[in-house]
């Protein structure tokens, strides 16, 4: 069966038991503060668990987009060793929100994998969970009893807390799972050894396939659980898992998922896949960090030095690091991949075939500039080997060029012991250790239960609407981080409070009782769907209600950029053309930053012209048409924008001003001429293939004119109020130009005569021209005379001293044939002979200077100067 069919059978399986399609969210989590990517199938609907939101369906099933390679769930370090673990995977899922429990996921898993995909059930065993002491909860006898209908008793092992038991975080729901594995090892080995033996034992044909997980719990923050009202189902199958059994291969990388890509790379590297353990695992890794960074580009995160864009920078580096190491690739290879990857998967995941130029522009760009730091670092290493005494390399050293190189420390101790050197790897583990423990004591923060006050699921957002409202504090939390020390996080039944989100910053305000106790809003965020207040206090009387205030001049400021950011967009699709999609936006109230795909630097001609088109529509005075709540497809089919990376709901608000119309959540003015004029200040580029532009609106754009009308009128005033200021600063300079080739003319004629004197008062003392003299000239004049004098004398030694603004200079200069027949030495020479001046200096051995604070001392100085010819 194709990997294809695979996929569009499972969703249809459970279309048929009434579960909703969804297509696979983004990768990149945006209100999710303890997660950067998706790492389970569940990840995208965290909220509906959480009950901060309702589904429309209570039934869903997917296939999504997951990336193992950091915090909790982190596989990377597998990758490419072993034949099951992804860095990007699918993970095939279906859900019930408070509505089916365990009998039917079981009954379904089992009907799906044996009926439907025909998997003989005598290569499947299962898992239930066993209990758990410190939890007080018993073994989940529910699910044993359930398993029991389909499949033989002794295929039922029992499992521990660590596999049988799921949780999304330190805090949250959570519960016992059961997991299906299947152990696909020939009929000889089985005979050997019973795969009851091998199961959840890392064996790489005793593979877990399905997780069904039962969410029956809360955990509270401080360790202990509570039963959840609602019970949920989650369950998560590894997609290229079931591909490798239902293909009947023994790996992942031998399914058709994969197969085309390794045939790619053998052919752009000249290497055969499967001969060598080396070049596997190389290929291997390559062939799924390609995946992983170009979805990641492709849903709108781009490799870069922080956060999620730092992980996937490093993805990248690995994979370009094992083709330069094993498969002999020193320049980009991997953006290659993309084009197959494209045709692969693009019709189950259309934003890569849509993107696929960028994404290839990206990852080119990443890999030239990475093989540029290994050509840097491999001079590093080779200077740190030069200086190792001994044969090993001390762990700092290697830390360092990993940490400030991004050199890495597995290339590091190839490439020294190839040389015959060892790499002090215990210094090495501490230096990263060290490195560790300061990043996570900056970020460590702890988070208390929220205390509930109302249950009230409907904690909605009235900003659009108002900028004042009487709320009521449903919940609060404390959060102690080291960064912003001690805060509370208040949620109201409504709020007219703007969460930061869809670029766009969070509104600030303030909250009065009625008593007149106020309390400052610093910041407002969305997490997990709830709206949180950021204060620095708690409320004196949190069970009264109170007046929820934002801060409207931040707001109105901010809504002038949130417009103008559309109609940018709308000028650069009209200018520039289609190709240009957003890829990243910041609304805050005293700038905007817009990031866009465009492949060239913007001409001063467009940017004219997209400042134009963008003021020609404020002055056309459009109004703001809002739709709200209206299907997707709807406002689609009006033509309205909507965004790769960006994770809609069934129901959008659709945001209008003349023909520019976009799907989006923020806050606009109510009519463009509100913006008064919009204004570029800078153009540039952030990766391959994406420009930013930074403009301002409004207030700023009048502070902008007036601060340079300012400088104007002050540069005038310099140019003693000329008529025509621009020709009065061009005559100046006409003139500084023609004065300047005046004085250079008039010194090249005075050193000239200096020069000529100075060859008639050289002493000539033991066969050695001597001359110790003060000159008025500066330091490049002596340093001119002296190599000239330099060209005409083979046994030359000159000291000469200058005085410019109360410093002094000193300067030797000694004949190369000098310097070697006689030792004699002119960096020794301006040190000693710089006391007199109070100064210090260097440089070679036949030229060197020195300055010091006190001219007072030249006299002294020329005077001593003898003694080294004498
Ligand atoms: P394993 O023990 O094999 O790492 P897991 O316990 O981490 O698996 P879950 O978190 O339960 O797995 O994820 C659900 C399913 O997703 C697994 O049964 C497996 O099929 C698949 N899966 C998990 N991690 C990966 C990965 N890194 N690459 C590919 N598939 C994976
Ligand atoms: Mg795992």
């Amino acid at each position: 069966m194709k990997s294809q069919d695979i996929r569009s059978k499972f969703l249809s399986f459970f279309e048929d038991k009434k579960h909703s399609i969804v297509p696979s969210a983004p990768m990149v989590l945006k209100d999710d503060p303890t997660l950067m990517f998706v790492n389970s199938g569940m990840a995208p609907f965290k909220e509906y668990f959480l009950g901060n939101a309702v589904p429309k369906n209570n039934r869903i099933a997917d296939t999504q987009k997951c990336l193992r390679v950091s915090g909790k769930h982190n596989d990377l370090e597998e990758v490419g060793y072993d034949t099951y673990h992804h860095t990007l995977f699918e993970m095939l899922g279906n859900w019930s929100f408070g509505d089916y429990f365990k009998k039917e996921a079981i009954a379904w898993a089992w009907e799906l994998l044996v009926d439907v995909y025909g998997i003989d059930k005598d290569i499947l065993y299962v898992t239930v969970f066993e209990g758990s002491e410190e939890d007080k909860l018993p073994m989940d006898t529910e699910a044993y009893g359930l398993w029991k209908q389909f499949i033989a008793e002794d295929r039922i092992l029992k499992g521990n807390k660590k596999d049988n038991f799921w949780e999304m975080g330190d805090q949250g729901p959570c519960g016992p799972c059961s997991e299906i594995h299947v152990d696909i090892r020939s009929a000889e080995e089985k005979a050997k050894v019973s795969g009851k033996n091998l199961v959840n034992k890392d064996h790489p044909q005793v593979v877990e396939i399905w997780n069904l997980v039962f969410m029956q719990y809360n955990r509270k923050a401080n360790g202990s659980l509570e039963s959840l009202p609602d019970k949920h189902i989650d369950t998560g199958m590894g997609f290229e898992r079931l591909c490798m059994v239902l293909q009947g291969v023994q790996s992942n990388y031998d399914t058709d998922v994969f197969t085309p890509i390794i045939r790619e790379i053998e052919t752009i590297t000249d290497k055969k896949y499967g001969k060598d353990t080396k070049v596997d695992v190389a290929i291997r890794v390559i062939s799924d960090h390609v995946r992983a960074v170009a979805f990641s580009i492709a849903d709108g995160q781009l490799p870069s030095n922080t956060g999620a864009g730092y992980v996937i920078r490093r993805i990248l580096r690995r994979a370009v690091r094992y083709g330069f190491t094993f498969l002999d690739k020193k320049e980009p290879f991997m953006y290659r991949l993309v084009d197959v990857l494209s045709e692969k998967m693009g019709t189950a995941f259309p934003e890569m075939k849509a993107q696929k130029q960028l994404v290839e522009n990206v990852i080119k760009e990443e890999e030239q500039s990475f093989l540029r730091t290994l050509d840097q670092g491999l001079v590093l290493l080779n200077r740190i080997v030069d200086e190792t005494k001994g044969t090993t390399v001390s762990g700092e050293k290697a830390f360092e060029l990993y940490d400030t190189y991004g050199f890495p420390i597995d290339l590091t101790a190839l490439i020294l012991s190839e040389k015959g050197l060892d790499l002090h790897e215990k210094g090495f583990n501490e230096e990263l250790q060290k490195q560790k423990n300061r990043s996570r004591a900056a970020s460590e923060m702890s988070t208390e239960d929220w205390t509930i006050l109302v249950e009230d699921k409907d904690e909605g957002f009235i900003g659009y609407d108002t900028l004042e409202a009487n709320v009521k504090l449903t919940r609060y939390r404390k959060v102690v981080s080291k960064k912003d020390g001690e805060m509370y996080q208040l949620v109201f039944n409504v709020t007219p409070f703007y969460p930061e989100g869809g670029g766009q910053v969070g509104d600030k305000g303030y909250l009065e009782d009625a008593h007149g106790d106020v309390v400052y809003i610093l910041d407002t965020k969305k997490e997990n769907n709830v709206i949180i207040h950021f204060t620095k206090n708690l409320p004196k009387h949190i069970n009264e209600s109170f007046k929820a205030v934002v801060d409207a001049k931040q707001r109105h400021r901010t809504e002038c950029n949130h417009t103008a950011t559309h109609l940018l967009h709308q000028a650069l699709r009209e200018i520039l053309g289609t190709h240009v999609e957003q890829k990243g936006s910041a609304v805050h109230s005293k700038n905007l930053r817009f990031d866009f795909s465009h492949f060239s630097k913007l001409t001063t001609e467009e940017l004219q012209d997209v400042e134009n088109f963008v003021n020609a529509r404020i002055a056309g005075k459009l109004p703001l048409i809002e739709k709200r709540n209206i299907p997707k497809e709807d406002a689609i089919a009006d033509g309205a924008m909507s965004l790769f990376g960006e994770k809609y709901g069934d129901t959008v608000r659709a945001i209008r001003f003349g023909k520019s119309i976009e799907l989006c959540g923020g806050t606009h003015v109510k009519n463009t001429s509100d913006i008064w004029h919009f204004k570029i200040i800078s153009e540039g580029a952030v990766a391959a293939g994406i420009r930013r532009i930074e403009a301002i609106t409004n207030d700023a754009v009048k502070d902008f004119y007036s601060e340079n009308n300012n400088l104007f009128l002050e540069m005038k005033e310099l140019l003693n109020n000329a008529q025509e200021p621009v020709k009065a600063l061009q005559n100046l300079q006409e003139e500084n130009t023609h004065l300047k080739k005046q004085i250079e003319a008039l010194l090249k004629d005075k050193a000239k005569n200096i020069k000529g004197d100075l060859k008639n008062e050289l002493q000539d003392i033991n066969g050695i021209q001597f001359l110790a003299k003060k000159l008025d000239l500066d330091a490049s004049g002596i340093k001119d005379v002296s190599f000239e004098l330099g060209q005409q004398y083979d046994n030359l030694f000159l000291v000469f001293a200058t005085e410019n603004e109360g410093k002094a200079l000193l300067s030797c200069y000694i004949s190369k044939e000098l310097v070697a027949s006689k030792g004699l030495n002119a960096g020794q020479v301006v040190r000693e002979l710089g006391k007199y001046i109070q100064g210090g200096g260097g440089g070679q051995p036949f030229f060197a200077t020195a300055g010091g604070k006190n001219p007072g001392g030249i006299d002294e100085a020329l005077g001593a100067a003898k003694k080294y010819v004498v």
